[in-house]
């Protein structure tokens, strides 16, 4: 205890890594995923050494079952990649090798050295070029917590231990190595990592480690959009969407991330439905049930589209063109920091722009609707819709029996027709046209 504080006064690093014995740690062998072990072994017959690292370790020490496995190891990814049948090299910053047994994908880094003051950094701090390999010890010192930087060897069952992730873990609390604003400014997803992983292993953040986020905050700002997209999908599908967006509110993290998230959250309508996704996407995830990320962006967004929509039908634009306006409008705005794909916003699109088409319950409109390969989607949308109050009940009701019913049932269901059709009018203004549409067919703009 004494050596350890005059080291900390001296400013000197920790006298060599602990090794942490089977009979005083709580990893079973048997526990760890067949291909990470494999991958292990055969790099170890190589003559290299290789371990089982960060999440997997840390989750495996809860009691929780990691999501995936990282292996370190001092072998160079053109030693690791012949060694395994399937195998492939990625990545162009820092070259790490996915190895793929059966249907599990392990990832296999080689140790790599901290970021260095003399490293390629932007004009805010940021680290930009960390490709340097390094030895076991500095690959442990570039780790963003104490608790992520533990290694667990399969071939002697040690768990070796450079920054007390033990201790920290039992005290249930994320720590940064070293000093926590220089490990932000260097990387500010670290920031929303620790959010993320404290929320969804129940693990406080530490002091030190907290105090600095929410001045660093809009550091955020400075992180590609790519990038912050790939954390902010990671954090809303981890099963624990909810808690961390409060912890990111609390943090004063939420801002620069999904900028209007917290304008969102203070409307009262607008929180509930942003609450209820949430929630449907923790529960779906945690009974392994499918999760559609385009579903969950389209709903955090989905009152800022209506807002802005809203807006411009009364400064006079027809429903369907205002609500064309919006969706780009919040798009672009989104996109600007998170970089959301056109997979993802196609389909957002889609979902918010058949909204309108659900208040059409006549003629040959809602057999149109259920027909469209997004209906399924659009008619979970309706429902949350109805559940947070935006709609009435009993319009979900409606759509919920006619999509099972049958014909006869359906028939009974549509209600009449009423005003004047408006498609008429617009044909007497283009009488040259000559062109004529199908009976019932929806007005232009709700067409597919
Ligand atoms: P999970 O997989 O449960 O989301 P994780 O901690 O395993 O959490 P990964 O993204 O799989 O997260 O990263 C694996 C390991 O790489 C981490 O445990 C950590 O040691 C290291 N790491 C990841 N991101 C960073 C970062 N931004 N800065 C420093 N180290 C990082
Ligand atoms: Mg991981």
């Amino acid at each position: 205890m004494i050596k350890k504080f005059i080291r900390k006064v001296l400013g000197l690093k920790a006298a060599g890594p602990q090794r942490v014995p089977r009979a005083k740690h709580t990893i079973e062998r048997n526990r760890i995923s067949p291909a990470a072990l494999k991958v292990c072994g055969v790099l170890h017959e190589a003559g290299f050494s290789a371990y089982v690292v960060g999440g997997a370790v840390r989750d495996l020490l809860l009691g929780a079952t990691p999501k995936d496995y990282d292996v370190a190891t001092n072998a160079r990814p053109e030693q690791i990649k012949p060694l395994f049948r399937r195998a492939l090299l990625i990545g162009r910053r820092f070259r790490i090798v996915h190895v793929i047994i059966n249907q599990d994908t392990v990832e296999v880094s080689t140790f790599r050295a901290a970021e260095s003051a003399d490293a390629q950094k932007d004009e805010h701090g940021r680290v930009l070029r960390d490709n340097v390999f390094g030895t076991q010890e500095e690959d442990a010192l570039r780790r963003d917590f104490s608790v992520n930087a533990l290694y667990y060897d399969p071939a002697t069952e040690e768990v070796i231990d450079f920054h007390e992730g033990l201790s920290d873990l039992k005290k249930r609390t994320m720590r940064v190595i070293g000093d926590p604003a220089t490990r932000y400014r260097e990387d500010p997803v670290r920031m929303l990592r620790a959010v993320r992983l404290a929320a969804k292993l129940g693990l406080s953040i530490e002091a030190g480690s907290r105090a600095p986020i929410k001045k660093m905050a809009p550091l955020i700002g400075n992180v590609p959009p790519a990038r912050l997209f790939d954390e902010m999908l990671k954090l809303l599908m981890s099963g624990h969407a909810s808690a961390c967006v409060r912890r990111l509110r609390d943090e004063g993290l939420s801002q620069g991330l999904l900028p209007l998230l917290d304008v969102i959250l203070d409307q009262p309508l607008g929180e509930r439905f942003v609450t209820l996704a949430l929630a449907q996407t923790d529960e779906r995830v945690k009974t392994d049930r499918p999760v559609s990320p385009a579903f969950l962006f389209a709903s955090l967004l989905w009152h800022e589209v209506l807002a802005s929509s809203k807006a411009r039908e009364k400064k006079g634009e027809r429903p369907m063109l205002a609500l064309e306006a919006a969706m780009d409008e919040v798009l672009e705005t989104q996109c600007e920091k998170l970089a959301i794909t056109r997979k993802l916003t196609a389909t957002m699109r889609e979902v918010w722009g058949m909204q309108p088409r659900f208040e059409q319950r006549s003629g040959q409109r809602p057999y149109r609707l259920i027909e469209s390969p997004r209906f399924r989607m659009a008619y979970d949308f309706l429902a949350l819709r109805a559940a947070s109050g935006e709609v009435p009940e009993e319009l979900e009701i409606w759509w919920r029996s006619f999509q099972f019913a049958d014909d006869e049932t359906r028939r009974a269901m549509l209600q009449p027709e009423n005003g004047p059709k408006p498609r008429r009018r617009r044909r007497r203004k283009k009488p040259a046209e000559g062109s004529s549409e199908p009976a019932g067919a929806p007005p232009a703009e709700m067409a597919d």
